[in-house]
């Protein structure tokens, strides 16, 4: 009796392991078309100066329009795309899409792309960059590359050397999600980033949590001694607004300015000398 139930459950976890792998089969058959079909989109949401309270640039994120499905958030696809190598063309899509867009703008207002680990070890990145860059005209000052810690846990000296030939393009490269890798001090002192984006992690309790802002305050103060901007990730609310520019926080992202919205929705955005309104 004991062996029929257990031969039941085993039954019915191969049941469900099978539908997951059909539905990841299915998934992987859909991303392989959507490149081709156009069913990429980039959202863009803003950063905005502290002190001067203007957009200064936009981070481009990846959305999936499927067919049946609906809007598909990238943390749905991108490991997959990963697995399975298409977030390199995927990821050059971005690029030239991206800096398209951008190239549209009033300068100085720049673009942000998120840069995926295997993106970084691939060998078409930088020759990737660069095309994206000539074909649209976007002076490469205004092209900012985030990557992750996740980036400098792989093989150093061909990651430094890349991000190095990135720079010498003229390209600008950001920190993402600063905090929540691993060894992140070290890397700081390896790679001579522009930017450090704070997790939003380290934002969701501030001004409350007191190791909340004491740890904003630490990397803000490290950003500024080694000629970094900080920029806070996920701000909500207006309170923590008030406690990252205190904290000397130099540039804010979150929907208390806006949610990644589609290029039709930026135009109220695009005026370099505007000053943001908070709701
Ligand atoms: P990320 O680069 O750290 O992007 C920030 C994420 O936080 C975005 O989620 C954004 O929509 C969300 N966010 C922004 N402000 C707020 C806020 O105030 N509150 C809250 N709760 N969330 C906020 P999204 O668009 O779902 O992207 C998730 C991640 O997917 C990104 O994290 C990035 O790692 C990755 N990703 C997005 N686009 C691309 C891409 O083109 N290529 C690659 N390789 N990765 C991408
Ligand atoms: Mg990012
Ligand atoms: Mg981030
Ligand atoms: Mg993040």
């Amino acid at each position: 009796r004991a062996k029929a139930e257990e031969r039941g459950g085993y039954h019915f976890f191969e049941a469900r392991m099978d539908a997951a792998m059909q539905a990841r089969r299915v998934l992987e058959v859909d991303l392989r078309q959507a490149l081709a079909q156009g069913e990429f989109v980039l959202h863009y949401q803003p950063f905005v100066n502290v002190r001067s309270g203007t957009v200064t640039g936009f981070e481009a994120l990846l959305r999936w329009r499927h067919p049946e499905r609906g809007m598909i958030s990238p943390a749905e696809f991108i490991p997959l795309a990963e697995e399975i190598g298409l977030i390199v063309p995927i990821g050059e899509w971005v690029l030239r899409q991206a800096c398209a867009d951008a190239a549209a703008w009033p300068a100085p207002i720049g673009v942000a792309v998120n840069l995926s680990p295997v993106q970084v070890r691939s060998r078409h990145l930088v020759t990737a960059v660069f095309s994206a860059l000539a074909a649209s005209h976007l002076p490469a000052s205004r092209l900012e590359l985030e990557i992750t810690e996740a980036v400098m846990l792989d093989d150093t000296e061909s990651t430094l050397a890349t991000l190095h030939q990135l720079r010498a393009l003229g390209a600008r490269i950001s920190m993402d999600d600063f905090g929540t890798g691993y060894s992140s001090l070290s890397y700081l002192r390896r790679f001579p980033f522009d930017k450090i984006k704070i997790d939003q992690s380290f934002i969701r309790d501030l001004p409350a949590r007191d190791d909340s802002v004491a740890i904003v305050r630490a990397v803000a103060g490290l950003g500024h001694s080694l000629g970094m901007t900080t920029t806070a990730e996920g701000v909500e609310t207006v309170e923590q607004l008030a406690s990252l520019e205190r904290e000397g926080c130099k540039e804010v992202q979150g929907y208390l300015f806006a949610r990644p919205l589609p290029l039709s929705e930026l135009q109220p955005f695009l005026d370099p000398g505007q000053r943001l309104q908070v709701a």
